[in-house]
């Protein structure tokens, strides 16, 4: 059997050098095209999209007893509720179709394969949940020191549990979907009541999200060392904030209309099998965290997180560099944690690390801390400045590993802010 994550392997089709895409990610995606609309399951190779339901239907998979349904389907939910053995089997089964030498493979391409600017990727998952933790500390610092204490800038919790609350599954959307800047309740500073209107302080959280690929029970809950056995994946996510709505409206239970009115995920979910290479430690956790949240092992991985934004009609410049690493609580705390109290996950469910920031000034994951509050004005290459999104600006979020020659990227996560209506 052929392993997808084998460095030596290559492809009958041609990746350029660069792409997020090569034969060792081997993501899983949802994606139509024009002149078949019916939304099916794909992977990425390259510049091409590769179409998992005519693999399927041409019996590739035939040895994975697959139905068809789970190809010609809307999103991925069904395919991952196969269960990690079975993905991990159809992704390997897919390196061995694509890699070089498979000429059956090659002679059947024009069935499969898609000029990936010719098709038109979709919302992957359907999401049940939607989680956002706030697990990076040099985030919480800077929030903590700016709305609050510079000298006890972290909450007494902060370093004991990882801090999170339940967040709107429904404004969940693809790369591409424009973002209407929010109206809200705000307090204007210095003024003496509320008033209502277009959000002045909008913003972008630098995050990922991963994806839940397994459930459980009510009542059931998932240990450190169980809970990459239920983490499909994991996507770019971008937490779209109102800054003056959430300042109003937080107390005391967290931010509500700030953060819900929409949030953008790349189109790929990337597997944790891909990422294997990737693996890293985390920052060590001190104070020693209760046995339920301690575990062994790498849980971290080293992924280059970028943030660019695109004035209406400009250039697009990168504003900030960071990466999934700095994260203080991974995945598998995060998971943990979450299920301590028997509640149930699902599969499809989406958790969201929180913005990452990292220790320098230009890895901070927000506009709030790159401009820290408005104070410290971003100059764009057109002349204008930010302190916060302007209406037609694009915030695109990338992000890759990159390691010994080999790459594996997610894509981006685009969307561009539409006047308030
Ligand atoms: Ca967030």
């Amino acid at each position: 059997m052929i392993n997808a994550n084998d460095p030596s392997l290559n492809s009958w089709i041609e990746v350029p050098a660069g792409s997020d895409f090569p034969i060792q990610n081997l993501p899983f995606g949802i994606f139509r095209t024009e002149s078949n609309p019916a939304p099916r399951v794909c992977t990425a190779i390259g510049d091409y999209v590769v179409d998992l339901a005519v693999m399927n239907y041409l019996t590739l998979f035939d040895e994975l007893d697959i139905s068809n349904e789970v190809f010609n389907n809307r999103y991925l939910n069904d395919l991952m509720a196969l269960g990690k053995a079975k993905t991990k089997a159809l992704r390997n089964r897919i390196a061995d179709l694509l890699r070089e030498g498979n000429e059956e493979a090659k002679d059947l391409s024009w069935h499969f394969l898609h000029p990936a600017d010719k098709v038109e990727l979709l919302m992957p998952v359907k999401v049940g949940d939607y989680t956002d933790f706030y697990s990076s500390m040099e985030h919480a610092t800077n929030v903590g020191t700016m709305f609050r204490d510079p000298d006890n800038a972290l909450l007494p919790n902060w370093k004991h549990l990882p801090v999170g609350y339940h967040g709107r599954a429904s404004s969940i959307v693809v790369s591409g979907t424009p973002v209407r800047r929010p109206k809200g309740q705000q307090m204007p500073d210095g003024a003496d009541k509320p008033v209502f209107g277009p959000c002045r302080l909008l913003d972008f959280e630098l995050e990922m999200a991963f994806v839940v690929g397994r459930s459980t029970e009510l009542g059931q809950s998932v240990s450190t060392a169980e809970a990459e056995d239920y983490i499909f994946g994991l996507m770019l996510f971008n937490d779209w904030s109102a800054r003056d709505i959430q300042k109003w409206e937080y107390v005391p239970l967290g931010p509500f209309l700030a953060k819900s009115f929409a949030s953008t995920v790349s189109p790929w979910v990337v597997t944790l099998d891909a990422l294997e290479p990737f693996r890293v430690g985390g920052p060590k956790q001190e104070p020693a965290v209760l046995p339920y949240l301690q575990y062994d092992g790498h849980k971290s991985y080293d992924i280059r997180l970028e943030v660019a934004i695109q004035p209406e009609g400009g250039q697009a410049q990168t504003v900030c560099r960071s990466n999934f690493k700095y994260l203080y609580w991974n995945m598998s705390q995060q998971l943990a944690h979450h299920t301590s109290n028997g509640c149930n996950i699902n599969v499809g469910d989406l958790c969201a690390s929180g913005t990452i920031s990292g220790p320098t000034p230009d890895s901070y994951g927000s506009m709030l801390e790159l401009s820290w509050r408005g104070t410290r004005p971003i100059a764009m290459a057109d002349g204008t400045e930010r302190k916060f999104l302007l209406d037609g600006d694009t915030v695109v979020m990338r992000g890759y590993c990159e390691r010994d020659g080999l790459r594996i990227g997610f894509g981006k996560a685009s969307g561009r802010v539409l006047p308030a209506e």
